[in-house]
């Protein structure tokens, strides 16, 4: 047909508009040619084609004659684009890969640490049971080597457990079971907790509650593992002075906050400190103990109710952490 005779090539020379590009038979051929990957065509596939693809690093190709009536008036190449496209998948696909292996990892985790509990318990209570029964019977050192059995079997609960708290919410297995709560009552029940770490003396533990808190809709548990958290750090990190605990109500949501005289936090740790396992001083001669785990799951633990544990600090003054809380919990949709 009319149509069918050779087109003219491209005045700049660059595209012979002929089969041996991808753009030339797309026009010849007068419709839309993709090619996946132009690099690994035959080389007389498109041997102009190829060449410049291997030149200019391009793979993907898709070319659309423009038509008028039939007749081709020129080409649109998309190669750029789809490249980014396939880009962005792939991205996209690594991620999803990544999100797995997390999971797969939390999972492990969470298995792994609740598996550890059940010999690590029976340690912990034979060495009660010989400390209780055997201590006239027994040489003061070894009494003591026993003590340090005891406090090392502790410690390393205390870190499994945390860790499978972290690692449940992780893999998503920790879920929130909100109900009416009165606010007052329950941090009432976190300050008899933490008073025996207090201070005796040298620091006051000072209570301000707003007159109007409205009943909350939360998780009771994780609310008072949060609190208590920040208020044993408060302890902890205070040698006299005091730790106060206020709770104050406005626009929908409540504000928590523990502030002590305490050490306080340099400002570039500000924000480490939620990261897991770390702690402002990380070095050996470290004095406060802990696992740098707790507030790494306090914050998790706000996070998943909707609200957030935020710090502030002067370094030697004291610091103030303030847990936010929606006053009505709403699961995410
Ligand atoms: P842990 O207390 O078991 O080390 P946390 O995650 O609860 O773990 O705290 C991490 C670190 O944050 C602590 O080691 C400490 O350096 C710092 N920190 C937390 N609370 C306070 C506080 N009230 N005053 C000073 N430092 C604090």
């Amino acid at each position: 047909g009319a149509h069918d005779g050779p087109i003219p090539p491209d005045p700049r020379g660059a595209w012979p508009a002929d089969a041996t590009s991808v753009t030339g038979r797309s026009v010849t051929a007068r419709h839309a040619i993709h090619v996946a990957d132009l690099q690994a065509v035959a080389d007389d596939e498109y041997p102009v084609g190829k060449r410049q693809a291997l030149e200019l690093g391009e793979r993907t190709v898709l070319a659309t004659p423009l038509l008028r009536e039939g007749e081709p008036l020129g080409v649109d190449q998309a190669v750029i684009a789809i490249e980014n496209v396939r880009l962005f998948n792939e991205i996209q696909e690594k991620s999803r890969q990544l999100e797995i292996a997390s999971r797969h990892k939390s999972e492990f985790l969470a298995n792994m640490s609740h598996e550890l509990r059940t010999p690590l318990n029976a340690i912990i209570g034979f060495t009660r049971i010989v400390m209780r029964r055997s201590q006239e019977k027994l040489e003061p050192q070894q009494y003591d080597n026993l003590e340090k059995i005891l406090a090392s079997g502790q410690h390393l609960l205390a870190l499994i457990n945390s860790i499978l708290d972290l690692s449940k919410i992780e893999a998503g297995r920790v879920e929130v079971n909100a109900g009416e709560v009165a606010l007052p009552a329950v941090l009432e029940q976190c300050v008899r907790t933490v008073e025996p770490l207090v201070k005796p003396d040298a620091v006051h533990l000072v209570k301000e509650y707003d007159a109007a808190l409205p009943p909350m809709y939360v998780d009771e548990e994780k609310l008072r593992q949060i609190v208590i958290n920040l208020l044993s750090n408060a302890a902890k990190f205070t040698e006299r002075g005091s730790v106060r605990l206020r709770a104050q109500a406005s626009n929908g949501s409540v504000a928590i906050a523990v502030s002590d005289t305490g050490i306080g936090i340099p400002p570039d740790k500000l924000d480490v400190i939620f990261e897991e396992f770390e702690q402002a001083d990380a070095s050996s001669t470290r004095i406060y103990g802990g696992t740098g785990l707790g507030l790494a799951i306090a914050r998790r633990l706000a996070r998943l109710m909707g609200g957030d544990v935020t710090a502030e600090s002067v370094l030697g003054s004291g610091s103030t952490f303030r847990l936010t809380l929606p006053v009505r919990y709403r699961a995410a949709a």
